[in-house]
């Protein structure tokens, strides 16, 4: 589960003509392959990531931004997703899973994980990094961030003191809530909390000529603030989407950091009350929904 599925269900991206099914770190066993689909083996675990089509033709495709495509089409959104007993995906746009990780394991990797990753690239060399919102996606770059050689700081909703003790269990050298300052100005931060008045606060937190990142795909708007903190050749980016290219590179590099995910479990049918969990922020980890096994498969 994803904070996306959240802001689809809330209607806060554009709605679609028909009712979508949810669901975009999706692994699943290969049961059918279509005719011309022979990358992965019947029976083989793959996982299927929020890109789920592009056109392969335009400016943004031909150019290795295919997360920017017009077109592009994406999985538990344009096309239905993971919170279902089946799925059909274009096998291009899958991947295979590293080893060592168990499906719930695996799961968060595909969005909170390459997404994250991807986010993080942003940040550039960043030696000092901050990060707002310690949920699934940062829980995930906090471990890759340390690898790196990084200094991580995080932010949580003040009071979090149990989100905090998380962070510092992750290799944070500093905790605190997002009204506070951190300890020295950052050479970036990572914005994960869909909250535009984040913004701001995090151009106050990094130093001259540091990058502020938002991670999510919907954020609150934005208040106004004064240039002077922008002013230094500081820079707010977005960052949008994946590339086949992060996922690649991100599965490969997890197991050698390696990222270990904590999950917390619900049933397909809870998915309701899992979804208003985490919109309380009340999930350590990530939230996976596990679909029993179905008795027959449809032919
Ligand atoms: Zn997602
Ligand atoms: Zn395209």
């Amino acid at each position: 589960m994803c904070r996306t599925d959240l802001h689809i269900a809330d209607g806060e991206l554009p709605r679609l003509a028909r009712p979508a099914i949810p669901g975009h770190e999706v692994v699943g066993e290969v049961i059918e392959r279509g005719a011309r689909s022979e990358r992965f083996s019947i029976g083989q675990h793959v996982g299927v990531p929020w890109l789920g089509w592009t056109c392969g033709d335009c400016d943004y495709c031909r150019s290795g931004r295919e997360n920017l495509c017009d077109s592009a089409r994406f999985t538990g959104y344009h096309i239905d997703g993971g919170y279902a007993e089946f799925a059909l995906a274009d096998s291009r746009y899958c991947f295979a899973l590293p080893e060592g990780y168990a499906p719930a394991e695996a799961a968060p990797l595909l969005c909170s994980g390459l997404i994250g990753y991807r986010a993080l690239a942003a940040a550039g060399d960043a030696r000092t990094l901050g990060i707002y919102g310690f949920g699934a996606a940062a829980h995930i770059v906090a471990q890759v961030a340390r690898f790196q050689g990084r200094r991580l700081f995080a932010f949580t909703r003040p009071g979090d003191a149990e989100a905090q003790r998380f962070a510092l269990s992750l290799g944070a050298e500093w905790a605190g809530g997002s009204d506070a300052a951190p300890p020295e100005p950052l050479d970036a931060a990572i914005l994960y909390a869909p909250v535009g008045a984040l913004v701001p606060a995090a151009l106050r937190a990094v130093g001259k000529g540091g990058t502020v990142v938002c991670a999510g795909i919907h954020m609150s708007d934005i208040p106004a603030f004064p240039y002077a903190i922008l002013w230094g050749e500081r820079r707010v980016v977005s960052v949008a989407n994946l590339t086949r290219r992060d996922g690649e590179e991100f599965l490969a590099l997890a197991p050698r950091v390696p990222v270990r995910t904590s999950v917390e479990t619900f049933p397909l049918e809870r998915a309701n009350e899992a979804l208003a969990r985490l919109r309380e922020g009340r999930i350590g980890g990530a939230a996976v929904l596990i679909v029993q096994e179905p008795r027959a498969t449809p032919r």
